[in-house]
């Protein structure tokens, strides 16, 4: 039977790997801060779901593109009127330039 864990435990364990070398290799600092902790995080998340590119002929004009996370797939970009557009991915609202 396959355990329902066991990816979330792989993942932790990947990327708690590769802390670990970077440590090794001193690359990073034995004394972590909540930027570290926060990073860690992200990568476990990341690893379990990683975030998808859009495909080439679904990105927009890098003018379009969200002001403030950058997204660029025309699926996650809502223009909401003639002048405005709202991300998907973080929320913002804006006038794409151009
Ligand atoms: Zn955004």
């Amino acid at each position: 039977m396959k355990n329902p864990n066991h990816e979330m435990a792989d993942a932790i364990r990947d990327v708690t790997a590769s802390v670990q070398k970077a440590i090794d290799e001193g690359y990073r600092s034995r004394a972590i801060d909540v930027d570290d902790l926060v990073e860690v995080l992200l990568a476990i998340a990341d690893r379990l779901d990683p975030p998808v590119e859009p495909p080439e002929q679904n990105r927009v004009a890098p003018g379009l593109a969200c002001p403030e996370c950058g997204e660029a797939d025309a699926d996650r970009l809502i223009w909401l009127d003639d002048e405005f557009v709202r991300c998907d991915a973080c929320g913002t609202i804006y006038p794409p330039a151009g």
